[in-house]
């Protein structure tokens, strides 16, 4: 197993803490522990509308509940608000923004969400604005990146690497939204490469983010990005465990704890829903038991 610095868990904080959370938290984790790498808690807030104080205080209510550990990072609710939230780090990512401008790598897009699925059903963007020279400085428009500008990224996984283009979902992704606020991906690539985190964990539907941001990463030239490792793990859902209840409600973490739930009764439930009907009675048990199963065995 390679060595790594630094890993992350960055949980939204847009609705409460469910299953899938914790096992993307216990495999950081797991993987962190056996790396030599320390884990950063990272609270992706910049979405000010999603973004909840509620949702916030949770995250750490659980975190300590289920006694996930991390090193770096907030350690309660006021800690996140004065010195860790993403509006602190506005600048940090308004320079990149600068970068990619001056360079000539984004065009500005005025349509709206139903013109865009008018165009294509399945919401991917086909470059309608490309040709148009909108201003950048224009009311109302968004930031879009020229990812035309590349064919294909070189993801350094724990499995070797992947070479892929961009999912059509993701061609020509927004990096500054019309609110003149910076979006997720670039946000999430500034930070990473802020805190210079070397090893990254996430569930397969942020695959498509992961490429995303490595084309940006290459249009700015970011290396120590690239040269992150990537851990991407099934779901809970796509995997051939029981099946977990419909309702999200009833996989919130916080749901558990009202019915009176402790720790092994929410690690239970996902070995469960892995396929493993064991008693678990915390992170470092699930992890073990997660390795038993092919799929979720990241180290091997
Ligand atoms: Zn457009």
């Amino acid at each position: 197993m390679n060595r790594y610095s630094r890993t992350r868990i960055a949980p939204t904080p847009s609705g409460f803490l469910h299953l899938g959370n914790i096992l993307s938290f216990t495999l950081t984790a797991a993987l962190a522990k056996r790396s030599g790498a320390r884990t950063m808690l990272r609270i992706d807030d910049l979405d000010r509308e999603r973004a909840n104080d509620r949702y916030i205080r949770d995250i750490f209510d659980t975190l300590n509940f289920l006694q996930i550990p991390w090193h770096e990072g907030p350690r309660n609710p006021k800690e996140q608000e004065e010195n860790y939230s993403q509006l602190r780090r506005i600048d940090l990512y308004q320079a990149l923004l600068r970068q990619l401008r001056a360079a000539g790598m984004l065009f500005a897009c005025s349509c709206s969400r139903s013109e865009i699925l008018q165009a294509n059903p399945d919401g991917s963007y086909t470059g309608a604005c490309l040709d148009k020279k909108l201003s950048l400085d224009a009311e109302g428009v968004s930031w879009r990146l020229r990812t035309d500008l590349i064919q294909e990224a070189a993801i350094k996984t724990g499995h070797g690497i992947v070479r892929t283009g961009l999912p059509a979902t993701m061609r020509y992704f927004v990096v500054r939204k019309k609110d003149g606020v910076p979006a997720y991906q670039l946000a999430s690539l500034a930070d990473d490469l802020h805190f210079g985190v070397d090893l990254i964990v996430r569930g397969n539907d942020l695959w498509p983010s992961t490429i995303a941001q490595h084309f940006l990463a290459e249009l700015l030239s970011a290396d120590s990005f690239s040269n992150a490792v990537f851990y991407h793990h099934p779901l809970l859902t796509e995997t051939g465990g029981r099946k977990l209840s419909k309702s999200a409600g009833d996989q919130s973490i916080q749901y558990f704890r009202s019915k009176g739930g402790r720790p092994e009764t929410v690690y239970s439930a996902i070995a469960r829903a892995a396929g493993k009907e064991v008693v678990v009675n915390n992170w470092e048990a699930l992890a073990d038991v997660l390795y038993t199963i092919k799929e979720y065995n990241l180290s091997s």
